[in-house]
């Protein structure tokens, strides 16, 4: 497996890789690997010839006071994984690699954009499209994989390449848990024991929303309240969004008529903001 910093170094690989007739996958991600990303990376070894993975702490998509500077980083382990998984080719460049003292380009969207963690994070898919458009560039990738855990992201990179005719395929992935329910995040680091053990409101809530939702409640409003209900019930949790939206706009709706996502972002002791979903095709 390979470990690159440059992009020209990228380019000459996958050149090389399609000009002997292989189809290439690529697994964005922000590193601090797990099994979510491993599991992205597995699904990728099985649809393509060869794999890169991006590990890169993009500061475009972070705020201002916001966890850039204590993103948890661990290269070495993070190259272990992925050479466990078969992946071909690391991708881990600088920032200043992707973003020139000049650069002032961007991609934008607006409806997908607007509300759930658009609301909360303004600039954060402004540079999760920038981003994913420059690895796309890049990497020029036949397919590229993406975790249902970040289901409004998931949502926007498939319409960003369906709108700016991009022409990679976007094959989205279940959500990868613990053994009790909490949903795999390089963010679950932050938090100690105690902490760890309240985030599991985050699942429950999501799972009771769930289940109402599987079990024919089509009023958005109850379930969005039970799922409050939950999480307050749990005091180191505070909410940020409960929502249930429509799967294609990501806006908030009121009748479960069509498919959805039921989203939700709280924070743990102000130390950790964790977000769930699940997604209900009706
Ligand atoms: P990140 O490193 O957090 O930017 O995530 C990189 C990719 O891994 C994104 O497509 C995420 O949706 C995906 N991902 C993160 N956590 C999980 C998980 N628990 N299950 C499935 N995919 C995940």
């Amino acid at each position: 497996m390979k470990i690159v910093s440059t992009i020209k170094e990228v380019r000459e690989q996958v050149k090389a890789w399609k000009k002997e007739g292989l189809t290439v996958g690529l697994v964005p991600t922000m590193g601090y690997l797990h099994e979510g990303h491993a599991s992205l990376m597995k699904k990728g070894k099985e649809e393509c010839d060869k794999v890169v993975a991006s590990i890169f702490v993009n500061p475009m998509q972070f705020g201002p006071n916001e966890d850039l500077a204590s993103y948890p980083r661990d290269l070495d382990k993070d190259a272990t994984l992925c050479e466990s998984i078969g992946v071909d080719m690391i991708f881990h460049p600088e920032p200043e690699e992707m973003y020139s003292p000049h650069f002032c380009s961007y991609v934008d969207m607006n409806v997908l954009t607007e509300d759930l963690c658009g609301k909360t994070r303004p600039v954060h898919f402004r540079g999760v499209c920038t981003v994913c458009s420059k690895l796309f560039n890049i990497v020029q990738p036949d397919k590229a994989f993406f975790g249902q855990k970040d289901a409004q992201q998931l949502a926007i990179i498939k319409r960003m390449v369906e709108d700016l005719n991009i022409d990679v395929e976007i094959i989205g992935c279940p959500i990868v848990r613990e053994a009790d329910g909490l949903a795999k995040s390089s963010r679950n680091t932050y938090l100690n024991e105690e902490e760890r053990k309240a985030a599991l409101v985050l699942s429950q809530s999501i799972f009771l929303g769930q289940k109402m939702v599987e079990d024919g409640e089509t009023d958005a409003k109850k379930v969005v309240a039970a799922m409050t209900e939950k999480i307050q019930s749990e005091p180191m949790a505070r909410i940020d969004y409960v929502k249930v939206v429509d799967a294609m706009t990501m806006q908030p709706i009121d009748v479960i008529d069509r498919p959805i996502v039921t989203a939700i972002a709280v924070y743990i002791n102000e130390k950790a903001r964790l977000i769930d979903n699940f997604s209900f095709d009706k």
